[in-house]
């Protein structure tokens, strides 16, 4: 069986566990026309808009 040639170092082993968490949502990308972050491929929460168009009507 394949074992390990060396023991994994702490920072090592430390860093990898880590490396998984992000710091914001992933998907997360800016509206190109209020500027306010939104999942991407889906429409845009603050004002309603998705694919360049109206989708949901909000209060302005
Ligand atoms: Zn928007």
């Amino acid at each position: 069986m394949a074992v390990p040639k060396r023991k994994t170092s702490k920072a090592r082993r430390d860093k990898r566990r880590n490396s998984h968490w992000k710091l914001s949502l992933p998907g997360m990308t800016k509206c190109p026309k209020c500027g306010e972050f939104k999942l991407s491929h889906r429409m845009c929460k603050a004002c309603g808009y998705y694919n360049g168009r109206e989708v949901v009507k909000t209060e302005a």
